[in-house]
């Protein structure tokens, strides 16, 4: 296990960075899977995560995952067509709706990104009605927000002058170990 490299990784996204958002850990998978080559990149996969996780709340970013279920490699960034397969030795695709020529990484990368900031978005707007409904003592905290390492409060400040944000892909975070 090549933790030294894990720690340049996360260092580096976390340093250049306000927000990262990553794919969550698929732990279903992991268990049914037996191949080792496999199961240790699952295992540098969620070794990365809970780095991410710290080394932003240390350095006060924002790390946020999104849902294992969402289709961030078969859907196409550019008109948001999902393809019914993409078996995974395909490396670069043709949306057939839009015709844009896809790196599946890059695109998936760029899907990620798009989703957690919705995601952000969505929980911030949740925390203004809660507070709303606080105020007016009729309601409880909405528990959505324990996903995240930042209150969604501080998160939309960082969002508003961050300069850059990024979506960060399992495979291409495996693909840059076997380099
Ligand atoms: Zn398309």
């Amino acid at each position: 296990m090549r933790l030294d490299l894990l720690h340049k990784i996360s260092r580096k996204l976390v340093n250049e960075n306000q927000v990262i958002i990553a794919e969550d850990l698929n732990i279903e998978g992991m268990l049914k899977n037996h191949k080792l080559a496999k199961a240790i990149q699952d295992v540098s996969w969620g070794e990365l995560i809970i780095q991410l996780r710290y080394k932003a709340e240390w350095a006060g970013r924002t790390f946020y995952q999104i849902s294992t279920w969402f289709p961030s490699s078969k859907t196409c960034n550019d008109c948001h067509y999902i393809m019914d397969k993409l078996p995974l030795n395909i490396r670069t695709w043709i949306c057939p709706n839009c015709h844009t020529e896809h790196d599946r990484d890059i695109n998936a990368a760029k899907n990620i990104l798009e989703k957690g900031l919705k995601d952000l978005e969505d929980l911030k707007n949740d925390q203004k009605i809660s507070n709303k409904i606080e105020k007016s003592g009729l309601g409880t905290k909405s528990d959505l927000k324990q996903k995240l390492v930042e209150s969604p409060t501080s998160v939309s400040k960082k969002l508003k002058k961050s300069s850059k944000q990024v979506g960060v892909k399992k495979q291409e975070i495996s693909d840059s170990f076997q380099k």
